[in-house]
């Protein structure tokens, strides 16, 4: 349908502006280590959009030159996302797509990228995800730790009591847990999970991933802890981290919340064998279990 019925009359007044489009932000995954990885998409994504966010853009030159992506890269870093923000939203603004891309893997996964997707959403700008590499996700895809629920800390804080406090936080954590790390503190990580969680907590390190010497090892804390300790080159290149999410002691699961309060309230006022025997009168549940529970908290302390 026209929007004018009166051609004479239009042409009097002034031309209406054309009504422009507003441009996409494409959040783009690129490879973590095997440049194959790089879908199809990303690809033709980064070829047509006007201008590319880069975090290091000496980094990513080397990826577009491999696939001959000629598209003009601009700095994206946490350095200056906040204050370049507005250059990119002007450029949406006006029409171009552009797209955000890290030195690797999903940008905004422990990497530069939020502000500008917060800023671009708020101002209205569609942010379309293009999904491919992201490390924590390639890691437990593989390491064979239940994947149903998990969480993800990123980077443990680099100085050792932060590091422990966080860990601290996370000890009776029933998800499977997954950490970033740095290679030169792998050791001392894993060390202090072994010390937090336990030297019996499943783990697997996922080291290298896609790449040449890709590395998944699964063991016990204090076995993973000796073997990275025993070989240097476990202590290099780039590595995630996954533990077992904590299970409560055998029998604790079975009993009711009632039942553990109604057995503390009597342990605190008789002896151990007397409190379960009573705990199981009021509350129905074995003696035998109610009498290991008590066991095994008494051993925690
Ligand atoms: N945005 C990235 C992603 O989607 O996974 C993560 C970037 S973060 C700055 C870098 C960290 O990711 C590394 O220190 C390491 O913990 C992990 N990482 C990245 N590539 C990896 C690989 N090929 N193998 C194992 N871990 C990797």
């Amino acid at each position: 349908m026209r929007a004018f019925v009166n051609e004479e009359a239009c042409a009097v007044t002034a031309p209406a502006a054309p009504l422009l489009a507003l441009g996409r932000l494409f959040v783009v995954a690129t490879p973590i280590g095997n440049l194959e990885d790089l879908s199809a998409r990303a690809l033709k994504v980064l070829n047509e959009v006007a201008v590319i966010a880069a975090e290091d853009t000496r980094h990513s030159a080397r990826l577009m030159q491999h696939f001959g992506i000629s598209t003009p890269l601009v700095a994206c870093h946490e350095h200056n996302e906040r204050d370049q923000g507005g250059r990119f939203l002007a450029r949406l603004q006006a029409g171009d797509d552009l797209a955000l891309i890290s030195d690797a893997g999903t940008p905004l996964i422990s990497d530069p990228g939020y502000h500008l997707v917060r800023q671009a959403r708020a101002a209205g700008i569609t942010v379309v995800p293009v999904p491919g590499a992201c490390a924590l996700i390639a890691a437990l895809s593989a390491a064979g730790l239940p994947s149903d629920r998990f969480i993800f800390e990123g980077f443990l804080p680099a100085k050792t009591a932060a590091r422990r406090a966080r860990l601290e936080q996370v000890k009776e954590e029933s998800r499977t847990l997954i950490f970033y790390e740095a290679p030169h503190r792998i050791l001392e990580s894993l060390e202090d999970m072994r010390e937090v969680f336990g030297g019996e907590r499943p783990a697997v390190l996922a080291r290298e991933l896609t790449k040449a010497f890709e590395t998944l090892k699964g063991s016990p804390l204090a076995e993973l802890c000796a073997w990275v300790a025993g070989d240097s080159n476990q202590q290099r290149g780039e590595c995630v981290v996954l533990v077992a999410g904590w299970q409560a002691p055998e029998g604790e699961a079975a009993v009711s919340v009632e039942a553990l309060r109604v057995l503390n309230l009597l342990l605190e006022e008789m002896p151990l064998k007397r409190a379960a025997a009573l705990a199981a009168e009021i509350t129905g549940v074995r003696k035998n279990l109610l009498y290991q529970v008590a066991l095994q908290q008494q051993k925690s302390v």
